[in-house]
């Protein structure tokens, strides 16, 4: 008695998590189990740490050169989703990456999207034609120029953009990377610039260029694509190699998007999703329009810090994670969340509060970017996601029992609204009473959705028989996809589901489900039906 007591006057922050939840402790992985209807890793989590241990974040890997061979590992770590960027690397890796992790799907029962992520356009990156770094003393004299060599020329710094000083005026501030270097313009020359270093730094290959007067960025519209060549050639061989999202990079504006859509949708390829990369401040202008044209969208942080001052950021991402969560597209919180794993075994602790941080605001996931993909620790890294966002979910969990449904209604027509409320209610009462788990059978993933934005206690097992949508629910907060023959029976549906689930030891006897149906499960008109098919249910299993 004692003892609980005293445990119990602990806050629960204090409080240790259970052995398997530590860091780097991980699920073990039944032998095979590619037959199952629930992917391995989410099996074996639920097996170890019951239904409330199940992670809710997801988790997003960029593929690189240094976790090709680690990618079953990275699987097996918790990887939702593996994203490869087209901007680095050639076509024979990215393929090579990507038939990898098909084949851990198809062969060893794991269920990681594949995302591609386009190069966009780049427009502002300067290179000193050496492979290290090279530091830009104080008041040094440089040049920026666009004329292309092959020699390396002391004091030069080479624009991939032949119009990059076009509007450029003396006195104009030239920021490279967010600030690790400023220089100031000091003449025009043609379209080169001779700049002086006002304040001392570093310049990296591919070194982002933004230019500054009087405080504010300058913004200058070349009036190029949102979409290259490169790009569409890079998306087309992304269908062949069968991807479930693509993320687009320097989107301007919702036309960018709606146009990727129609060109998608024409081709009968309506599965493949789009998410909108917000990283540019053209792209913040236009953000509640690019939020509703897309399927999901990326904080991509890393280039937004070129063009806002780093300061921002925070409220910007919490800005964004809130707005998305309102109009029910998932997001994801990308780049630098543990930028010091690229070279070290272990975070900062200022990293790990960063990651904490996003987990808190409840973003649907959160990704690695250079620390799988060029580091010396991926597994490492992803362990650290892992365990933080697991004692932060379970923290907040605990310390925010109140009601946490989103005010705003998305919905207009009343089939819509209808399922909008069956949801939200259907979280309340899954919080109220405290079930295990939430079923919900859908088609395209839309109740699912409509679930997870109000981020329940309880995880919400999916079961479509469609495995376009599985993998599209992969990322959705809290939401474990699974795949199996549905019918139009609720009742036969709930009672294949248990079988199949007992027969795995996965649930028992005396667990309490609340189970949601999708409107349109097999019928040909949802909309006319829909509040005909709707329904809450609360079941025990026997
Ligand atoms: P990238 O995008 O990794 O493709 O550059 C993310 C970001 O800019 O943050
Ligand atoms: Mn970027």
């Amino acid at each position: 008695m004692a003892t609980s007591a005293a445990a119990s006057s602990f806050p629960s922050y204090l409080s240790p998590p259970p052995a398997s939840r530590r860091s780097g402790a991980r699920p073990a992985l039944a032998a095979a189990a590619a037959e199952g209807v629930m992917d391995v890793v989410s099996e074996a989590e639920l097996r170890e740490k019951g239904f409330m241990g199940m992670r809710k974040t997801k988790l997003v890997c960029t593929v690189g050169p240094a976790c090709v061979d680690a990618l079953p590992a990275l699987a097996r770590g918790g990887m939702g989703v593996a994203r490869v960027n087209l901007c680095h690397g050639g076509r024979d890796w990215h393929r090579a990456a990507m038939r990898e992790v098909r084949r851990l799907n198809d062969e060893e029962g794991f269920c990681v999207s594949l995302m591609v992520d386009t190069e966009g356009s780049q427009l502002l990156v300067a290179d000193h034609g050496g492979a290290a770094s090279v530091k830009a003393e104080d008041c040094s004299e440089w040049l920026f120029t666009s004329k292309k060599t092959d020699k390396v020329c002391p004091f030069t710094m080479h624009v991939n953009f032949d119009k990059f000083s076009e509007g450029i005026l003396v006195g104009d501030e030239l920021v490279i990377d967010g600030g690790m270097a400023t220089f100031e313009v000091t003449e025009k020359i043609g379209s080169d610039l001779r700049c002086k270093c006002t304040d001392p730094g570093l310049l990296l290959p591919r070194a982002k260029l933004s230019f500054w007067r009087d405080g504010k960025l300058v913004e200058r519209n070349f009036g190029l694509p949102t979409l290259s060549t490169k790009d569409w050639a890079d998306i087309e061989f992304g269908i062949t190699e069968g991807v479930d999202c693509i993320a687009l990079s320097f989107v301007k504006d919702a036309n960018d998007i709606k146009s990727l859509k129609t060109y998608l949708s024409r081709r009968s390829l309506e599965h493949i999703k789009i998410f909108a990369k917000i990283e540019s401040l053209e792209s913040l202008k236009n953000l509640k329009d690019i939020v509703e044209a897309s399927d999901g969208v990326m904080v991509a942080r890393g280039d937004l810090g070129v063009q806002v001052p780093l300061e921002q950021i925070p409220a910007i991402q919490e800005a964004i994670v809130e707005l998305c969560r309102n109009l029910n597209k998932p997001v994801i919180v990308a780049s630098q969340l543990l930028e010091s794993m690229v070279e070290y075994p272990t975070p900062t602790r200022a990293e790990v509060a960063d990651v904490s941080e996003a987990v808190r605001q409840y973003a649907d996931a959160i990704m690695l970017s250079a620390e799988s993909a060029i580091g010396a620790f991926p597994e490492k890294a992803l362990s650290v996601l892992r365990a933080a966002s697991e004692r932060m979910e379970s923290w907040s969990r605990e310390e925010n029992m109140q009601s946490l449904l989103p005010q705003y209604q998305l919905a207009i027509a009343l089939p819509d609204r209808i399922s909008e409320q069956i949801c939200t209610s259907a979280v309340e009462m899954a919080n109220n009473l405290a079930v295990d788990a939430i079923f919900v059978y859908t088609k395209h993933g839309h109740m699912a959705s409509l679930l997870s934005r109000n981020r329940p206690n309880p995880p919400i097992f999916a079961f479509t028989d469609d495995s376009n949508t599985r993998k599209s629910m992969n990322l959705y907060w809290g939401v474990i996809p699974l795949q199996l023959p549905l019918s139009n029976s609720m009742d036969d549906n709930f009672k294949q589901t248990i079988k199949l689930l007992k027969s795995k030891g996965s649930v028992k006897p005396g667990d309490s489900v609340l189970v949601v149906a999708d409107s349109d499960l097999n019928q040909p008109c949802a909309a006319a039906t829909s509040s005909v098919y709707q329904s809450i249910q609360v079941r025990l299993v026997d």
